[in-house]
């Protein structure tokens, strides 16, 4: 697969890159959850850059599409026009799914999508009369983007210091559902779910439950942890309490969402829906940049029976060109069965891995759902403390992965936002058997060459 490769001469950029110290290779294509660098060289999307390419590179039906929707409209300013794109899109998405989601507001991104949650929410409370409501509930080791209401909203300590105060009064936080680590011995699921509900409870009861606008969570904890899905129960505990207080449940599904997990929405595994839900990555495949908010019919209702208005409005909402490359991406998933193929090599995933990391000293938890899957390095198994005083264990395995060809997802910080270390993979939905074996015996190799 591997072409040969020819050494590029370093280049001056004016690209304000995330690494002032090193320009990264450029890409030059892609075919499948292959990429090619300047010079020829392939390498794996093994985790579809961040959980985002589901459809692999370059697939011939969004290409086409794309063209079509370029001929003959890109772009109407939604102060004046809809466009048959996202209504099309909207319907793909809320039409006949389960859950009162009755309508969708199309952004630009992940983060624009969480903003807009957290303001359709604090609108709710406005327009049912309930103005006390300002507070929102999140929890520690979660990533809900990076502009400042949505970085405020998420509990990486690490990603949030930087940028202290933020917008923290908003938001307060409690415990992850991170079994692997908040579980404790000899405690079974059910009390451990019921020690989580019991905390979320009493910080209702702390900030005054009719305090509360919403709470918020990624249903599999994504960049953060390392995904993390929550143990049985804990997310119908959730949204009974939400509902004891009147408050929303808003779920960040901008990760986990559109088919990664091998149902279109995590929260389809969990027996409940959210009042809000925010997606992207997945929902254009990285064909277009964009994002929505899914709205549950009561939302939408209240807003409809009061001002009438979502006060919250941006340039590129409902972009023609970014909805009509979405709008092809959810029907190739759904035409060619694609979640199934989610479920079956996320099985052969979580199998290879255990295969290969099973029995590894630095390897503690290997973990997820569907394509989304991830292990987590630690210093000895039974401790379960973090491997690298130093921090730089995940940083390591991504380089050394990618000098062997694959680009994988290493994140630190998975115990507390500061300490542990792990490695996601989300490959897109239309990997085959032996790329999932290459990827696993690529990892493994970076794995042992970091540790070594
Ligand atoms: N929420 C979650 C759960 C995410 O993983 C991310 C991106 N990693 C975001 C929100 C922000 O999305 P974006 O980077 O598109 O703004």
């Amino acid at each position: 697969m591997t072409a040969a490769v020819t050494e590029a001469p370093p280049r001056p950029s004016r690209v304000l890159h995330r690494s002032s110290r090193a320009v990264p290779p450029r890409a030059i294509g892609g075919h499948g959850i292959w990429l090619v660098e300047e010079g020829g060289r392939e390498v794996i999307d093994a985790s579809g850059g961040a959980a985002v390419s589901c459809l692999g590179h370059q697939h011939p039906r969004i290409v086409a599409a794309i063209q079509r929707q370029a001929g003959q409209l890109c772009y109407a300013h939604t102060g004046f026009f809809t466009n048959a794109p996202a209504e099309d899109l909207a319907e793909e998405l809320v039409g006949a799914e389960p859950g009162g989601l009755a309508q969708a507001y199309f952004v630009a991104g992940g983060s624009e999508a969480v903003e807009a949650a957290i303001k359709l929410a604090r609108q709710y409370a406005i327009e049912t009369g309930q103005p006390a409501r300002t507070r929102f509930i999140a929890r520690r080791q979660s990533y809900h983007g990076n502009t400042l209401g949505a970085l405020s909203a998420g509990g990486n300590a690490a990603r949030k210091a930087p940028y202290a105060p933020l917008l923290s009064p908003a938001f307060s936080h409690v415990s992850p559902a991170f079994a692997y680590h908040g579980q404790h011995p000899g405690e079974d699921e059910a009390a451990y779910v019921a020690r989580l509900a019991d905390e979320l409870e009493a910080e209702f009861q702390r900030l005054g439950p009719g305090n509360v606008a919403a709470f918020i969570a990624e249903p599999v904890v994504g960049a953060t942890a390392g995904c993390v899905p929550a143990p049985a129960g804990y997310f119908r505990a959730v949204r009974a309490i939400c509902d004891r207080h009147g408050a929303l449940l808003i779920l960040d599904e901008v990760m986990s969402g559109m088919g990664r997990t091998g149902t279109l929405h995590a929260w389809q595994q969990e027996g409940i829906a959210p009042d809000i839900q925010a997606i992207a990555k997945g929902l254009g495949g990285g064909y277009q940049p964009i994002g929505a908010v899914l709205v549950a019919g009561r939302v939408v209702e209240a807003i409809a029976r009061g001002s009438g208005a979502f006060q919250h409005g941006h340039t590129y909402l409902s972009h023609a060109l970014a909805c009509a490359a979405a709008l092809e991406v959810q029907r190739v998933i759904r035409e060619e069965g694609l979640l199934e193929n989610v479920v079956a090599m996320g099985e052969r995933l979580q199998r290879r891995l255990a295969e290969r990391f099973g029995n590894h000293h630095h390897v503690g938890d290997i973990r997820g759902r569907g394509l989304f899957r991830a292990i987590e390095l630690v210093e000895d198994r039974a401790g379960r403390r973090p491997f690298d005083p130093a921090l730089t264990l995940h940083a390591r395995i991504k380089q050394e992965a990618f000098a062997r060809g694959l680009a994988c997802y290493p994140g630190g910080g998975t115990l507390d936002g500061v300490r542990g270390d792990h490695v996601l993979l989300a490959p897109p939905y239309i990997v085959a058997p032996e790329e999932i074996d290459l990827i696993v015996e690529r990892l493994g190799e970076a794995v042992d060459a970091a540790l070594a």
